[in-house]
């Protein structure tokens, strides 16, 4: 009885490895058609001053709507993009895309807003990622001052191997910011050494910030750091008014999160926030 329970269960491992291994391998052979095919699109999720309630800006983020797999999530698929180098492709996609929007959203009269997109290490590490951004700054017109690349704290392990390329990408007047800060367990001397604009406060001390009185502890720590370092701050994952009117009690001045939007297409980004 032993045995056949064992041998059962052996198989079902067995193909929930299959399955997962079956799915890896489809949405790698679907991501490499994705660009060609018009598979990918950007929603963007509002950024507001907490002071005043107004939008600064807006975070582009990657949906990729697949015929046969739906609608993939990057969680799951900017991994297997990063693995297999397509995040070079994807990433300038992405970044040719914000940067026509910011255009058509300039040319309609909506002017000074910050535009920004998430960013990863491997595209850090291309030799003409510099030169294939500064290009479509130029070519668009687009004041660089408004376009901003998240990074995450995890990245700041190779920050040796990183800091040329992130100095020319200031050069070029883009901002940069830090997203997802305070889960990247890396030390902060990085802070001094990068030029960065931004720490974003990573959603996970944003969540219980009501019942959690460490939580409210770390988020002022990180205002301060902001403060004495002079980075602006935004707090990810606002959720709800209490999490909007604590943060705004402690002198957050930027948010971003469910309780105001989340990120939705173009058009209904139009509709809501700038008519
Ligand atoms: P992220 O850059 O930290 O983006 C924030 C994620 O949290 C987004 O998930 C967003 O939809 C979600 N979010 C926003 N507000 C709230 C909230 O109030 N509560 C909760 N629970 N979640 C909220 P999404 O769009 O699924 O993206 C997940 C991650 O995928 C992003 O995290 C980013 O790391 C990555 N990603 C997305 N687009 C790109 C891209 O173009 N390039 C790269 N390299 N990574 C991307
Ligand atoms: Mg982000
Ligand atoms: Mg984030
Ligand atoms: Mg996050």
């Amino acid at each position: 009885n032993a045995k056949l329970k064992g041998k059962n269960t052996y198989q079902l491992y067995n193909a929930e490895i299959n399955e997962q291994l079956h799915r890896r391998v489809n949405i790698e052979r679907e991501l490499r058609y994705a660009v060609e095919k018009n598979e990918l699109s950007l929603n963007y999720q509002p950024k507001f001053n907490l002071q005043n309630n107004k939008v600064i800006g807006m975070e582009a983020l990657l949906r990729w709507d697949n015929s046969t797999l739906g609608r993939v999530s990057p969680i799951e698929f900017i991994p297997i993009a990063e693995e297999t180098g397509m995040i070079n492709s994807i990433g300038l996609w992405v970044i040719k895309q914000a940067i026509t929007q910011m255009k058509l959203w300039e040319k309609q009269g909506f002017t000074n807003l910050k535009v920004s997109v998430n960013l990863s290490l491997i595209q850090l590490r291309h030799r003409h990622f510099v030169d294939s951004i500064s290009t479509t700054l130029r070519q668009s017109g687009i004041d660089p001052a408004l376009f901003e690349l998240e990074i995450t704290e995890s990245m700041m392990e190779s920050v040796e191997e990183i800091l040329p390329t992130l100095e020319k990408i200031k050069q070029l007047g883009v901002g940069i910011s830090i997203d997802d800060f305070g889960t990247g367990f890396s030390s902060l001397s990085y802070l001094k050494r990068l030029p960065i604009d931004t720490i974003k406060i990573d959603r996970s001390f944003i969540f219980d910030l009501v019942q959690d009185s460490s939580d409210v502890a770390i988020v002022k720590s990180i205002l301060d750091i902001g403060t004495n370092l002079q980075l602006s701050v935004v707090a990810e994952g606002i959720e709800t008014e209490e999490h909007l009117r604590l943060l705004k009690d402690l002198g957050c001045p930027i948010g971003q999160g469910y309780y105001f939007s989340p990120p939705v297409p173009v058009e209904k980004i139009e509709e809501l926030y700038l008519k």
